[in-house]
């Protein structure tokens, strides 16, 4: 089990447990950083519904989300492992609902409560997508959010702030990374 964050190969298992959704949760910690991470271990998969906003329902694709997520992350200090693993604990997250059913607003909802404290730029791309912004001040909005809000300490989606008359205004890009 790869570290997400040095990559080193070995981990020891520090705590062990079944979720209530039929996977296993296991603490680890590294043995080169010494930093822990949690993994869950699919056992079976029970087919998990997402209901769209048309109503249509389609099965839960983690790939689709893996990809979507490696393509706000591009080009950043993002490892896959980091990835995979914020899907996981997502895709556990969802499950633990006990609902066969999760509405698709869901799932951005817990990506954006985590992909936040893993790379903020990340964040803004997947978040620009996700809320479909109609155009520069939705994101001007959550750039504010975030730079107002340490990373970790926020609990409500970001407001929609606008400013009127000032939309040609150089968006803050280089967020200090
Ligand atoms: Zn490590």
């Amino acid at each position: 089990m790869k570290c997400p964050y040095c990559g080193h190969l070995d981990s020891k298992v520090v705590d062990s447990r079944d979720t209530e959704t039929g996977s296993i949760r296991r603490r680890r910690e590294c043995l080169n950083c010494h930093k822990r991470f949690t993994t869950y271990e699919r056992v079976e998969n029970v087919p998990l519904l997402v209901v769209k906003k048309d109503g249509r329902r389609e099965e839960f694709n983690r790939d689709k989300l893996v990809n979507g997520l490696l393509m706000a992350s591009k080009k950043r200090d993002v490892e896959r492992a980091q990835i995979e693993e914020l899907v996981d604990d997502v895709e556990n997250a969802l499950r633990s609902r006990g609902a066969a059913e999760v509405p698709s607003r869901a799932i951005g909802e817990e990506v954006m409560q985590r992909l936040r404290d893993v790379d903020e730029i990340a964040y803004i791309r997947f978040a620009s997508v996700y809320r479909q912004f109609r155009d520069v001040n939705d994101v001007r909005g959550v750039m504010e959010e975030l730079l107002s809000h340490p990373p970790g300490t926020r609990q409500q989606p970001p407001r929609r702030r606008t400013r009127p008359g000032r939309p040609e205004e150089e968006l803050p890009l280089n967020l200090g990374k």
